[in-house]
């Protein structure tokens, strides 16, 4: 068993900026993460949203800069797969499939994972024409049609991506309008190889060894056709990773976890930041904000529990 002040949950942009507050304010803290550092934003080909970075940054060089930042404040990370958290008295436990660690306090950042489509053939041809992932795979369709479906930002941003590779991107969005950014739908509207679709709705995901196409719908007239694409990107929202505290904390009918405004949840000691609470817009500043003020609520809950474990 392994004995921290704080545990940290995720390493994403809550979860970093998070440690980065505390391991300043001198508290012995673990982070547990399951991939490595900077969580979805690893993903993101460019971010224009983060205040300060005016000509906008790249996800996978903001995800190592924050993890440094974390580091240099003396945080401890642990690369593990969190199963369950458990109370006991005071005492937090997070199980990990590798490794138990203890602390009075923590603090859940593990963020959300993309929806699947839940379409015949979305699980079948993952890796063979389906992804979630555009910039990953994107060079891998050079030169061929490719599919995005969903009409939020996620899959108008991954579409000017593909849109850099691919010969054509065809939009589909079930809606009769884009959720969308109106930056993104200008740049959407100006790229010529992107095609939009709206009222469409994907059925099904076809092919032999490979995807070939897509079978729609339309959702004004019921009319279907076959469209015929090399790869399918689904963006079709977020879903967040809360199954290890189902039972344990308050969460909303969507899963994610209720907070108050200072990141405190139903169980003392235990707090939420980022994508994963309940009411969050999901934004990549505000996952900070979120991070900042969960840190700073621990140390206070932290230091009404004298001594913290790392100064007894
Ligand atoms: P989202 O905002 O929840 O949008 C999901 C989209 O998928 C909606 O258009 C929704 O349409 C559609 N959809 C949902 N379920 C579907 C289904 N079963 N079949 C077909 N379509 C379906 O998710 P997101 O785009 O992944 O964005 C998540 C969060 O990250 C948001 O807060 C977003 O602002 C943020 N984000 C920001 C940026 C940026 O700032 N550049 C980039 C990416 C993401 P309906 O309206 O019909 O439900």
């Amino acid at each position: 068993m392994r004995d921290a002040d704080l545990i940290i949950i995720g390493a994403g942009a809550a979860g970093l900026t998070a440690a980065m507050f505390v391991g300043r304010y001198g508290l012995k803290v673990v982070v547990v993460e399951q991939l490595g550092a900077g969580g979805q934003i690893i993903n993101a080909e460019r971010i224009d949203n983060l205040p300060g970075f005016p000509d906008g940054v790249a996800g996978h060089e903001l995800g190592p800069l924050l993890h440094q930042q974390a580091e240099a404040a003396g945080v401890e990370f642990v690369l593990d797969t969190v199963e369950r958290l458990e109370a006991s008295g005071v005492d937090r436990i997070v199980h990990g499939a590798s490794e138990t660690l203890r602390a009075p306090a923590v603090i859940i950042a593990a963020g959300s994972a993309l929806r699947p489509l839940g379409v015949p053939g979305e699980e079948k041809f993952l890796g063979k024409g389906v992804s979630h992932c555009a910039s990953c795979d994107g060079a891998l369709f050079a030169g061929l049609d490719v599919c995005v479906i969903g009409g939020g930002d996620s899959a108008l941003d991954e579409a000017l991506v593909l849109a850099e590779h691919a010969s054509d991107v065809k939009l589909f969005h079930r809606g009769p309008q884009l959720d969308a950014q109106q930056v993104l739908r200008d740049r959407v509207a100006a790229t010529d190889k992107i095609e939009l679709a709206l009222d469409t709705i994907v059925e099904e995901i076809v092919g032999e060894d490979a995807v070939t196409g897509v079978r729609l719908r339309n959702a004004k007239t019921g009319r279907a056709r076959l469209e015929a694409c090399r790869g399918v990107f689904v963006y079709v929202g977020l879903e967040p990773n809360t199954a290890f505290v189902r039972g344990l904390l308050a969460l909303d009918a969507a899963g994610h976890i209720e907070t108050d405004i200072n990141m405190r949840t139903s169980l003392a000691g235990v707090f939420a930041a980022g994508d994963i609470r309940a009411h969050s817009v999901a934004q990549l500043a505000a996952a900070a904000g979120d991070g900042a003020t969960a840190a700073i609520a621990a140390f206070r809950y932290l230091a009404n529990i004298t001594p913290p474990p790392s100064r007894r």
